[in-house]
This record gives C-alpha cells, sequence and structure tokens, in this order.
C-alpha cells in the first residue's frame, strides 16, 4: 500500500482533543502523523487528497446494524450491508446476531468475518447473541463467542425476560471484559402494538406500545446490573422516561452506557400518518417531548452514541401491496381492520446507514452539539464500547478515516442506495452533508462512486 496525504482538511479527533486545520499522512494501513496544515511533506510517490473545507475524522462506527446475514439475501448481505456502511461513512459496523441461523455458535461468527473478509468496504464486528437461539432460556458459551471474534452481546430484537438468566449473563460477560447490549421492551406492558401509544395511534384506530414499556424495563435491568456489578448498554432508547432513569443509575455508580438512532432524534409518532410502515420500528417512532428529551439528551451527554439500528426490509415484509395506497398523500383516516392488521404486521425497521451523517450534521447546524461531539457520538464512543482498535486518528492507529463535506447538499434517494433495501422515511429528505471518502486500514473503499472490487 502506498502513502497517502490527506492535506488542508478540519481533522476532529476528540481522543487527542484536536479540533483545527491539520495534514494527515498515513502508509501501509496505518496512520503515520498529524501535523498542522502545511507541515507535512508528502513522501516521493505519495497520493494527495485535497480535504480543503471538509472534516477528517475517526472512521465512523456504528454499534448497531442488522445485515441479515446469514438467512435473507433479499433484504441484505454482509457484502451489500457493508458497502452501504461505506458509502455512509462507517468504517466499523456491529452485526446483530438476529439472522438465520442465529449467530450463537462460533461458526456462524467465523463465517460473517469471512464474508467480511471478502468485501473491500467497512469493517464488520460480530455480534452474538446472549441466549440460544434468541430464547432466553439457556446462555451461549462466551468465552467460545469470543475466541470467534464476537466483541459484544445481545438478543437484540427481543428483550431478556428472566432477570436471574441477565445477571448470570452480565456477570459472565463482565468478568470477561465485555458488555451486554439490551433491547428494552416490557412484552407485558407492551402487548400487541403497531405503533406509539398515543394520539396517532388512536387516529389510526392502530393499538399502541406505551412508553412505560421501555423504560419500565430500563428501570429493572439497571438494578440487575447493579446487583451483578457489571457494565450494560442499552440499544436505541426512545423515552424520556429511561433517560432519566439513565442518569438517575449513573448518580449511583452503575456503569451504565446508552445509543439513541437518528430516526428517535428526528421524526416524532406523526410520521407514521405520511408513511405508515416505512415509519414503523422497534421501539416505536414517540410523542414529540420524547422526541425533545432525545435532543436534549444527545447534547447533554446522558447518550453516549448515535447509533442507525439499520434494519433492511424488501416490500413485501413491509406488506407494501396492502398498505402503499394507503400513505400514498398521508392518512387522516381510521384504517380499516384490514389495513390496521396488515400495518401490525408490516416488519420493524429502517435502514439508516447512508443517512445518518446527513441526520448527524442536522444536530450540529441547529445547534445542539458541535462537529467535536458527533465525532465523539459517531466514532470514540462506540469504538470503546467494541473494544475496536478505531475511535482515533493517533500515530499507530489502524488508517480507518473519514472524510466529511459538512456543506455537501444532497436528497436522500432510496433507488440510490448501497444496501439492498429501500425501507427509509427520509426518502426524497433534502439534508447537507455527506461522507466524501472513506479509507479503511489505509485502502480507499469509498469515494463518491460504488466501490465493487473484491478485496
Ligand atoms: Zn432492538
Amino acid at each position: 500500500l502506498s502513502a497517502i496525504l490527506i492535506a488542508g482538511g478540519r481533522l476532529i479527533d476528540p481522543a487527542r482533543d484536536i479540533d483545527g486545520a491539520f495534514d494527515l499522512l498515513i502508509a501501509d494501513g496505518r496512520i503515520v502523523a498529524s501535523k498542522p496544515a502545511g507541515m507535512l511533506a508528502a513522501p516521493d510517490g505519495a497520493a494527495t487528497i485535497d480535504a480543503r473545507g471538509c472534516w477528517v475524522v475517526p472512521g465512523l462506527v456504528d454499534a448497531h446494524v442488522h445485515l441479515r446475514d446469514p438467512g435473507y439475501p433479499r433484504k441484505e448481505t454482509i457484502a451489500s450491508g457493508l458497502r452501504a456502511a461505506a458509502a455512509g461513512g462507517f468504517t466499523t459496523v456491529a452485526a446483530m446476531a438476529n439472522t438465520s441461523p442465529v449467530n450463537d455458535t462460533p461458526d456462524v461468527t467465523r463465517y460473517m468475518l469471512e464474508q467480511a473478509r471478502s468485501v473491500r468496504a467497512a469493517r464488520l464486528v460480530p455480534v452474538s447473541a446472549v441466549t440460544k437461539g434468541l430464547g432466553g432460556r439457556e446462555l451461549v458459551d462466551f468465552a467460545a463467542m469470543i475466541e470467534a471474534g464476537a466483541r459484544l452481546f445481545s438478543d437484540d430484537g427481543l428483550p431478556i425476560d428472566d432477570a436471574a438468566l441477565l445477571a448470570e449473563a452480565l456477570e459472565q460477560t463482565g468478568r470477561l471484559g465485555y458488555v451486554v447490549s439490551l433491547h428494552e421492551e416490557d412484552r407485558v406492558i407492551a402487548g400487541e402494538w403497531t405503533m406509539h401509544e398515543g394520539e396517532v395511534a388512536r387516529q389510526l384506530g392502530v393499538r399502541g406500545m406505551p412508553a412505560a414499556a421501555e423504560s419500565g424495563r430500563v428501570v429493572r435491568d439497571i438494578a440487575v446490573a447493579l446487583r451483578a456489578g457489571a457494565p450494560l448498554h442499552l440499544a436505541h432508547l426512545s423515552t424520556a422516561a429511561s433517560l432519566e432513569a439513565v442518569r438517575c443509575a449513573r448518580r449511583n455508580g452503575v456503569a451504565v452506557t446508552c445509543e439513541a438512532a437518528p430516526h428517535h432524534l428526528t421524526l416524532d409518532e406523526e410520521a407514521v400518518l405520511r408513511l405508515g410502515p416505512d415509519a414503523k420500528m422497534n421501539p416505536p417512532l414517540r410523542g414529540r417531548q420524547d422526541v425533545q428529551a432525545l435532543r436534549a439528551a444527545i447534547a447533554d451527554g446522558t447518550i453516549d452514541m448515535i447509533a442507525t439500528d439499520h434494519a433492511p426490509h424488501d416490500a413485501e415484509s413491509k406488506q407494501l401491496g396492502a398498505l402503499a395506497h394507503c400513505f400514498a398523500d398521508g392518512c387522516s383516516r381510521t384504517l380499516s381492520a384490514e389495513e390496521g392488521q396488515a400495518l401490525g404486521l408490516a416488519s420493524n425497521g429502517v435502514v439508516g446507514l447512508e443517512t445518518a451523517v446527513g441526520l448527524a450534521i442536522r444536530l450540529v447546524d441547529e445547534g445542539l452539539i458541535t462537529p467535536r461531539r458527533l465525532v465523539e457520538l459517531m466514532a470514540l464512543n462506540p469504538a470503546r464500547l467494541l473494544r475496536a482498535e478505531a475511535g482515533t486518528l493517533a500515530a499507530g492507529a489502524a488508517a480507518d478515516v473519514t472524510v466529511i463535506d459538512p456543506g455537501r447538499e444532497w436528497q436522500v434517494a432510496p433507488a440510490k442506495f448501497l444496501s439492498r433495501s429501500r425501507n427509509t422515511p427520509f426518502a426524497g429528505m433534502h439534508l447537507k452533508g455527506r461522507a466524501m471518502m472513506t479509507l479503511v486500514g489505509g485502502e480507499i473503499v469509498y469515494d463518491g462512486r460504488v466501490v465493487n472490487g473484491a478485496r
């Protein structure tokens, strides 16, 4: 690999307290040095990338994606998912375990890593299931899964109902130095739900999930973690009460981290009226006050990271045949029994890898967070959770780098996604800011064009 000088950009590296005009030199897949702009000479034969006007940041890390592989190649594969990640500026993504078969054995973990190695795109961190088959009854062999390459544990998609089993999981993983990421949903409180319990659910005539289904379980699991003396991570928090519980837990010494998804920071339950199944996910889009609380928590440090919960689904899973006409021009009526049932059956989830940067930069432009905080939320903190060798541009680190043009205006066009799925609530939205170039291990894996080569 030859040397690359990324010159004249605004280098933002919170781990080293750097935010300014710096040049960055890369060689042999590693960061060689960074110096104030103009102070680094490019060695003979080095390529120079003009990054003026752009941010040069540690490669972005997403601690929560679903790549559907093994099992659902119509929705996504590891290859298409990792290319979508690279196009979105991500250099490392943590792939959840709810595949088919479930990632609960070293064989599946090794398969995921092998597939990832054959793709010239983002790196993959396998997330192991906590319980076999996501069944909530029997724990996986944590040490064997770590040995195979798993770096996080989660039954995401499902909560772990058995508190004693969760305590045992937290003790075991904590002893090994790893963390469990929890999907928080009390299914007794939640019941059969289609969206958030609120005004819009009443208008459409469908059943809602109360906010307490999430926050109640968050409170319980914080108590379990306190008792187990182990850290825990809370996936995709969506309610104000959950955030209050996190603040309270930290005051009491619980090592809790948490994430929020771009869609929960951007949209509220009203979006379901316009978009129907493309605005349906778990947890659901909440009320306006919950969105305000999430945005405040992104700014004040309560939320540690932005994670996309990238969840690809095909049109059939989203029941578009039965529902597309209902939401074509917004829905202002109560759904018929069949339509309401179809919305209930529509799979939960939205794709997010290729829109996350633009949506996060909106938070910067709105004055909610600084660019430096954005890098903490999207690179440094998720890298720490995954124990990934990532999150900083210090000399010697792997040369995983994202070049972002924060002023680049573009319109979300799902047909152009590298993901195999199109289920986004942001189609047609005008965004400002996107990844212009993504480097993984010193290799350019995305430069504004589709990168299709095999590694
Ligand atoms: Zn989940």
